[in-house]
Order: C-alpha cells, then sequence, then structure tokens
C-alpha cells in the first residue's frame, strides 16, 4: 500500500483504534497527529506560558523536538527525547490542547512535520484536518461520525472515567474545535461520511479497507 488514508472527525468515534487496525491489516505506516497536537501542548505546560499567549505558545513549539513512531504496533511520542505517552493523555493536557490548537502558527508548524513523515505515503493518517488541508489528494478520506451519547460511552470505557464527566469535555472540546479560526473541525466536501455508533470496530475497519482498495 502506497497511498494515504485519511481519517477524520471528533473524538470518541473511535478513529484511533481502527486506524492503527486498518494500517496494520495494509501493512501501512500510522500517524496520529492528534498526538502531535497534544506533545506541542505538555511542552507549553511545562514551560509554563499562558496559552491565550499565541506568541509564547508558538516560540515554545517551534523550540520543541516532537518525535512520534509511525508504527501502528508501537505507538511512542517524545517530547525533546522524553517518551510523553501517558502524560499526552492526562487531564490537564486534554483541558488544554484546544486551545493550543487554535494558534495558526501552530498549526503551521506540525502540518509541516506532518507532510514530511507522510512523505511518499503507505500511510493512515488520524487527525481533524487531515482531508481539508494536510493531505487533500488522500484517498480515501473518510469522516468518522457517532451519536454523543456512543462517543461518551467509548472515551469514558477507555479512560476509566465516569460518562457525564466525559460527555461535558467532549463537547466542550468539540466546540472549541469547530468554532476555531484556524482550520476548524469539518468534513471535507468530498469525504465519506461513516457513522459508527452501530458498528463495532472489526465492522468499522472493514468498511475502511473496503473503501481503500477500491
Ligand atoms: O485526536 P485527539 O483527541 O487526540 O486530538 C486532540 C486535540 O488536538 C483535538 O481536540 C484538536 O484540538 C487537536 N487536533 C487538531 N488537528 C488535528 C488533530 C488534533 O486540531 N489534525
Amino acid at each position: 500500500f502506497t497511498g494515504v488514508v485519511a481519517l477524520d472527525g471528533p473524538s470518541g468515534t473511535g478513529k484511533s483504534t481502527v486506524a492503527r487496525r486498518l494500517a496494520t491489516r495494509l501493512g501501512a505506516r500510522y500517524l496520529d497527529t492528534g498526538a502531535m497536537y497534544r506533545a506541542a501542548t505538555v511542552a507549553a505546560l511545562r514551560a509554563g506560558v499562558a496559552l491565550d499567549d499565541g506568541v509564547a505558545v508558538t516560540k515554545v513549539v517551534e523550540d520543541a523536538e516532537i518525535r512520534i513512531s509511525t508504527d501502528p504496533e508501537q505507538a511512542s511520542v517524545r517530547l525533546d527525547g522524553d517518551p510523553v505517552d501517558a502524560e499526552i493523555r492526562s487531564a490537564e493536557t486534554t483541558a488544554a490542547v484546544s486551545a493550543v490548537s487554535a494558534v495558526p502558527a501552530v498549526r503551521a508548524l506540525l502540518v509541516d512535520a506532518q507532510r514530511e513523515l507522510i512523505g511518499d505515503g503507505g500511510i493512515v493518517v488520524e487527525g481533524r484536518d487531515i482531508g481539508s488541508v494536510v493531505w487533500p489528494t488522500a484517498a480515501p478520506k473518510v469522516y468518522l461520525t457517532a451519536s454523543p451519547e456512543a462517543r461518551a460511552r467509548r472515551r469514558a470505557g477507555e479512560l476509566g472515567a465516569d460518562v457525564q464527566s466525559v460527555a461535558g469535555d467532549i463537547a466542550r472540546r468539540d466546540g472549541l474545535d469547530s468554532t476555531r479560526a484556524a482550520s476548524p473541525l469539518a468534513q471535507a466536501a468530498d469525504a465519506v461520511e461513516l457513522d459508527t455508533t452501530e458498528l463495532d470496530v472489526d465492522q468499522v475497519v472493514d468498511r475502511l479497507h473496503e473503501l481503500t482498495v477500491a
């Protein structure tokens, strides 16, 4: 497989799980762009800059060395040489990531890095703006959705948290991600929408695989 698969959509749609499985099935690489925005957020939090200071946040991200593995079987993100796989998933990072990813210059830096990693293809890329901004020629471009209830249930299961608080967090993050000025979360006009509410992981991966080899 030498193409580029773009998997976009909000959190709790099962994106990461199915993206990784699809990559393994295709013998392709896998890129979690959300993990890059999360690592940038850890850098900003560690530096202690005000998250609404776009200039300061950009400087921190510019100076940070974010290294991400593209092996679907072996997720790993390093910030300045330090593994941050747990820290990027913390509640503190999750609460701050929308502010950091709303800074246009931060997006420009990370989009450049993502394009470099995609390189010659053979990769499944998941995020919010892959089909619309990062790699508009990706095929297929899929936009995953699921009902708010299903998304909250899945995220709560993953995090071991209660459904109510997760539902609040998802709604807040969706709101921020959809209304920011730079690359707001939105479905690319030519993306195939796949509603995963009633589907299990295998069914979603099968459908994605069909779309990819079609
Ligand atoms: O996918 P994940 O939930 O880990 O993404 C974390 C956050 O990173 C999102 O809420 C969004 O603010 C940002 N993000 C983005 N563009 C991407 C991937 C993630 O803005 N391509």
